[in-house]
């Protein structure tokens, strides 16, 4: 495997009421293709603003991020986000909201929509496609916004905090999902949460994040199949903050 992302040595401060606030410091960390890693870390660590780092909307004012081997200057539909809310566009259908980014890139309908149908059926939505987002329910939404984000078939997907207003059980069917459309696409996934069992349950690899100003302090590698250990995770350093 390469290194698809890589963020070297990052720092990233903001100006507030006049003073430097130090939201990321020395922050380090590689993606290699095709790797589900989770960063896990406190509310206000800054996991949210990595993530906007490596989709290009924020830039770091010391260190570099590089995406497949190359700098970057801003958002680009190889590197796709998923949000916690789904933000879809209340008065397009959910097949129009899957399809709306290829439609803006000039693919045909035809080819957009059969696409869309293949995710739609993958994300379990499959006789949806005309429904309106206000008949869906939250975890349909969210994986309305799956599929989109998908369908341009990204080398790498950010999530953040995806899951986080979903009721357990949904969620845990939403985690179940996710696995297994990484497992049949390959995408390399970043995912943000700041819920251990949830990074437990998700990753090959944990980073684990400190706040003030956040760091990453640790990394683990759960030595799990499905069943996982949250003994282990709970001796690594900098768990207590979480
Ligand atoms: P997380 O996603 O881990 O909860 P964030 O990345 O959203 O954390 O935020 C990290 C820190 O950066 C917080 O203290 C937040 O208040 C601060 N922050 C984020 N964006 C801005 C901004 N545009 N201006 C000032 N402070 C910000
Ligand atoms: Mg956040």
């Amino acid at each position: 495997m390469t290194d698809y992302i890589d963020v070297e040595h990052v720092t990233l401060r903001f100006t507030e009421k006049q003073r430097q606030l130090t939201v990321l410091e020395d922050v380090s960390l590689s993606l290699a293709r095709g790797e589900f890693v989770v960063l896990l870390g406190p509310s206000g660590c800054g996991k949210s603003t990595i993530l906007n780092m490596i989709a290009g909307f924020t830039r770091p004012q010391q260190g570099r991020i590089l995406c497949d081997g190359r700098a970057f200057s801003g958002p680009h539909p190889s590197r796709g986000m998923i949000f916690q809310q789904p933000n879809l566009f209340p008065w397009l259908s959910v097949l129009d909201n899957v399809t709306f980014g290829l439609r803006m890139q000039g693919q045909s309908k035809t080819e957009a929509d059969k696409r869309a149908l293949t995710w739609l059926k993958r994300v379990g939505l499959e006789g949806f496609e005309r429904h309106a987002p206000w008949q869906l329910s939250g975890g349909m939404k969210q994986r309305v916004a799956m599929a989109r984000a998908w369908l341009p078939d990204p080398a790498v997907l950010l999530l953040d905090e995806p899951f986080g207003a979903l009721d357990a059980q949904t969620r845990m069917m939403m985690q179940e999902l996710l696995r297994s459309a990484w497992r049949q696409t390959g995408t390399t996934i970043l995912f943000v949460t700041h819920d251990v069992e949830e990074a437990l349950f998700l990753a090959d690899r944990i980073l684990i994040m400190s706040a003030r100003p956040g760091k990453i302090v640790e990394e683990v590698r759960p030595p799990f199949g499905p069943e996982r250990d949250i003994e282990a995770l709970a001796q690594a350093p900098g768990y207590s903050e979480i």
